[in-house]
C-alpha cells in the first residue's frame, strides 16, 4: 500500500478524499501541521500543484492536494481563488455574491476543483480539473452542505447543492468529477 500525504490540515478533507480514493490501495495521511504552504498561484491548478509539490518535497512522500472555488460568470469569475476569503462566514460570503450580482439576469456559474499529485521529489505526476456548471439563485435554498451550496442551483436536478443528498453531490460535484477523471490515471499506473 502506497502512502499519500494529503496537503491539508483539515481532517474533514482527508475523510472526503478517502471516500473518493476507496478503491485505490492508498494509505492517506494528513500533512504535518508545521508545514504551511502559501497559495500564491493564479489558477486552481497552479495552487493544487504548488501545495502537492511542496508537501511532497518536505515530507519525502507522495502527496495530493486540491484547490476549489466558485466562479460566477457575471462577476468575471469572482469569487474564484478568493472563495474562502470572500467574507468572514459562509452567510457573509453568500450575501456578498448576491449583493454583487443584484438582479442581474445572467446568473451562470461553475464550481471548479483542481487536483494534483506530486512524487517525493516534488514533480507533478498527475493533475485533473472537475467542473460543475450551475446558476446562482437570488435567495439561499436548502440546509445541507457548506460554503456557497445554498445558492448554487443545478438545473438538471432542479436542486441546489444544499438540497441534494450527500451521495448525489458527491457524484456530480466539481470534486466528484475531478476524482472521476483522476482515478483511471491512478489505476493505469498501479
Ligand atoms: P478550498 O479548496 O478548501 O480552499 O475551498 C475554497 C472555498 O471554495 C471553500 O471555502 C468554499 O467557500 C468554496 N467551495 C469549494 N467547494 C465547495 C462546495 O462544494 N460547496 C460550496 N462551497 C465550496
Amino acid at each position: 500500500m502506497k502512502k499519500l500525504i494529503v496537503a491539508t490540515g483539515n481532517p474533514g478533507k482527508l475523510t472526503e478524499m478517502q471516500g473518493y480514493l476507496a478503491d485505490c490501495d492508498l494509505q492517506l495521511e494528513l500533512k504535518p501541521p508545521e508545514i504551511e504552504i502559501e497559495e500564491t498561484g493564479t489558477t486552481f491548478l497552479e495552487n493544487a500543484g504548488l501545495k502537492a509539490s511542496q508537501v511532497a518535497k518536505l515530507t519525502g512522500e507522495w502527496a495530493i492536494a486540491d484547490d476549489s472555488g466558485l466562479a460566477v460568470d457575471a462577476l468575471n469569475g469572482a469569487p474564484g481563488l478568493y472563495s474562502s476569503r470572500y467574507g468572514k462566514t459562509d452567510p457573509e460570503r453568500i450575501q456578498r455574491v448576491l449583493n454583487e450580482l443584484g438582479d442581474t439576469a445572467q446568473r451562470t456559474a461553475q464550481f471548479v476543483c483542481a487536483l494534483a499529485i506530486a512524487s517525493p521529489g516534488g514533480a507533478i505526476a498527475y493533475q485533473t480539473e472537475g467542473i460543475c456548471p450551475g446558476e446562482i439563485l437570488t435567495t439561499p435554498q436548502g440546509e445541507g452542505g457548506f460554503g456557497y451550496d445554498p445558492i448554487f442551483y443545478v438545473r438538471e436536478y432542479q436542486q441546489t447543492f444544499a438540497q441534494m443528498s450527500p451521495q448525489l453531490k458527491h457524484e456530480i460535484s466539481h470534486r466528484g468529477r475531478a476524482f472521476a477523471a483522476l482515478l483511471p490515471q491512478l489505476k493505469i499506473s498501479n
